[in-house]
C-alpha cells in the first residue's frame, strides 16, 4: 500500500481494502461518503489529527497486524440456541450499505443495525450490532439469536413498485459461499445452536424487532436456509 489516501485518491484495490474494514461498499472511489466514515472512525479511535485521511497512523488502526485478511468470530456472552437468517428485502442487484440499513433500523426505533452480521453482495461479511447484545430482528426469539442478513431477497422488476415485488432468492454466488462460511464460523463458536430462516418462527405480538415489512416476513430470507444449511 502507499501511504496516504484521500478523497480523489485514483480508484484502486487499496481504498476498497480500506472501505471493506469501514464496512462501506468496496467500490474502490474515495469520495465523500468514504472520507465520512474516515472522519468517524479517527473519532472513534482517538486518531488526531481528524482529517477524513488515511495515512500510516489510521491505516494502522484499520488494519491490525494480527487480523490482516482472516475473519474471526466473537463469541456472545449471550447463552446463543438459534442463528436466523434475513434478507435486507433490497430488490436484486442492488447495493445496501450498513450505514443505510443502520439508518432504516433507527427509521424503524431501533437503536442501532438490528442485525448481528450482513452479507454483501461481493461476499463482504460487515459486522452490524455487538454479538453481546441483543438483536432486533426476529420478535420473541432475539433473546439467544444471532441475526444474519444477506443484501437482497427480493426481485428487481423496473416499473414495479417496491411493495408489490415478489420474495426471490438473489444471492450471488459470492454471497452464498460468504454466508456458508460465516454459518461454519458461527456454528464453531456456538454449537449447539440451530440455523433457521426467519420465516421458521412464527411471529408474536410483543413487537421487539421485526425488522422487514410484514407482508415479506413470511418468505424472508427467500429460500429454505434449514435445507440449504442441514450439514453444518
Ligand atoms: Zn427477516
Amino acid at each position: 500500500m502507499a501511504t496516504v489516501y484521500k478523497i480523489g485518491s485514483p480508484k484502486s484495490d487499496e481504498v476498497a481494502q480500506i472501505q471493506r474494514a469501514l464496512h462501506l461498499i468496496p467500490d474502490g472511489i474515495f469520495g465523500k461518503i468514504t472520507r465520512e466514515a474516515v472522519i468517524a472512525f479517527q473519532k472513534e479511535n482517538g486518531l488526531n489529527p481528524v482529517d477524513g485521511i488515511v495515512g500510516p497512523a489510521t491505516l494502522a488502526k484499520l488494519f491490525p497486524k494480527d487480523e490482516t485478511s482472516s475473519f474471526s468470530i466473537k463469541k456472545s456472552k449471550r447463552r446463543i440456541t438459534d442463528i436466523i437468517i434475513h434478507c435486507t428485502a433490497t430488490p436484486e442487484g442492488q447495493a445496501k450499505s450498513i450505514a443505510k440499513i443502520t439508518q432504516e433500523h433507527k427509521n424503524r426505533g431501533f437503536n442501532t443495525i438490528g442485525y448481528h452480521y450482513v452479507i454483501m453482495l461481493d461476499g463482504t461479511i460487515a459486522l452490524g450490532r455487538d454479538v453481546d447484545i441483543i438483536g432486533a430482528h426476529c420478535s420473541g426469539y432475539n433473546a439467544h439469536s444471532i441475526g444474519v442478513s444477506y443484501v437482497g431477497g427480493l426481485e428487481n422488476k423496473p416499473g414495479v413498485p417496491y411493495k408489490k415485488l415478489k420474495a426471490k432468492d438473489t444471492r450471488t454466488e459470492a454471497q452464498k459461499s460468504a454466508l456458508r462460511n460465516l454459518l461454519m464460523l458461527l456454528k464453531t463458536a456456538f454449537p449447539n445452536a440451530v440455523i433457521k430462516g426467519h420465516r421458521d418462527y412464527s411471529p408474536d405480538k410483543n413487537g421487539d424487532g421485526l425488522i422487514e415489512p410484514s407482508e415479506w416476513i413470511k418468505s424472508c430470507p427467500s429460500f429454505s436456509a434449514i435445507t440449504e444449511y442441514k450439514d453444518l
